[in-house]
């Protein structure tokens, strides 16, 4: 059985989410019904969890013949949960440049925290898209998406243990 919340595994048994504490519920009754409202209670728990956390990267705009570090914006934490989310601007590769080592800020609150996360750059094409996602456990990752919509994505980060 997998967390309602955060889809992390759980050890049978288990009273509680290790990963985003949530308690396990004790099924009486039909329990399709059960299920069902459990798992809608889990997607609204979760998508208020996550809506509480910002991810940016840090990007470098070539201006007047300087580059000028710059933060963009992923698209809502809770909309990239099991599913890539992309900014809308691609980016230009830097020919030779094999590996990407990104800056992103993960802001919860007052609070930010800054990881570097690692792409492994394309050969071929000019642009790329750069997005985020957010597997079971909370666990963050960019993604980095070619014109053939080939993707790869980085290591991951838990948004829980930041
Ligand atoms: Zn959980």
């Amino acid at each position: 059985m997998n967390c309602y919340v955060c889809g992390t595994k759980l050890d049978e048994g288990a009273d509680q989410c290790p990963c985003c504490r949530e308690y396990v519920a004790e099924i009486i009754g039909d329990p399709a019904e059960t299920e069902r409202i459990l798992k809608e209670k889990g997607e609204k728990r979760r998508s208020k969890l996550l809506s509480q956390y910002e991810i940016g990267i840090a990007v470098y705009k070539w201006e007047e013949e300087q580059s000028r570090k710059m933060r963009v914006r992923m698209p809502p934490a809770e909309s990239l949960y099991h599913r890539e989310g992309w900014l809308e601007e691609p980016f230009a590769r830097v020919p030779g440049v094999d590996e990407m080592a990104v800056e992103t800020s993960v802001r919860k609150g007052e609070e930010e925290k800054l990881v570097t996360l690692t792409l492994r750059s394309f050969q071929e094409p000019t642009f790329l898209h750069v997005g985020a996602v957010i597997e079971d456990g909370f666990r963050l990752r960019l993604a980095l998406k070619n014109d053939d919509g080939e993707i790869r994505r980085s290591e991951a980060v838990s948004l829980l243990e930041l």
